[in-house]
């Protein structure tokens, strides 16, 4: 069985499709603003900053801290079920905006904030992979 069936399949717009190729590609990509320099997430079509107009998709580093959290014990669907309990965290990414999404690779208990963490890409279809966090591994 599809371990990803009954979820919530994300669903490109013609704003956020080049996002989610990037995601496909294992690769996050972030807005930058042509104007002020900004990042922004999600994906717009103008600038959340200064209401600029010239945006364009840069690769961001993947890595951000843990600002906040709770973890899920019980699902809140049949296709999250096999997921609990997981963690649902606000991530500051390195580049300014916050991402929400979950952490992965380490026990619930083990997530504080403040935690670095680096992106982990989850394939879900041909055409959706979801961006997850864990842990940063610490440096050698
Ligand atoms: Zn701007």
């Amino acid at each position: 069985m599809d371990a990803h069936a009954g979820k919530h399949f994300p669903r490109p717009t013609p704003v956020s499709r080049p996002y989610w190729e990037g995601c496909r590609e294992g690769r996050l990509l972030l807005q930058q603003c042509g104007t002020c320099g900004k990042h922004q997430f999600y994906p717009r079509i103008m600038c959340s900053h200064c209401n600029g107009d010239t945006l364009a998709w840069v690769p961001a580093s993947g890595q951000g801290t843990v600002s906040s959290y709770t973890v899920v014990r019980r699902p809140v669907s049949p296709g999250y079920a096999a997921d609990t309990p997981y963690v649902i965290a606000l991530i500051a990414l390195a580049e300014g905006p916050t991402m929400m999404s979950n952490i992965i690779g380490c026990a619930p208990e083990a997530v504080t904030v403040g935690m670095p963490v680096e992106v982990s890409f989850e394939a879900w279809s041909e055409e959706i992979s979801v961006p997850k966090f864990r842990p940063l591994a610490a440096p050698a």
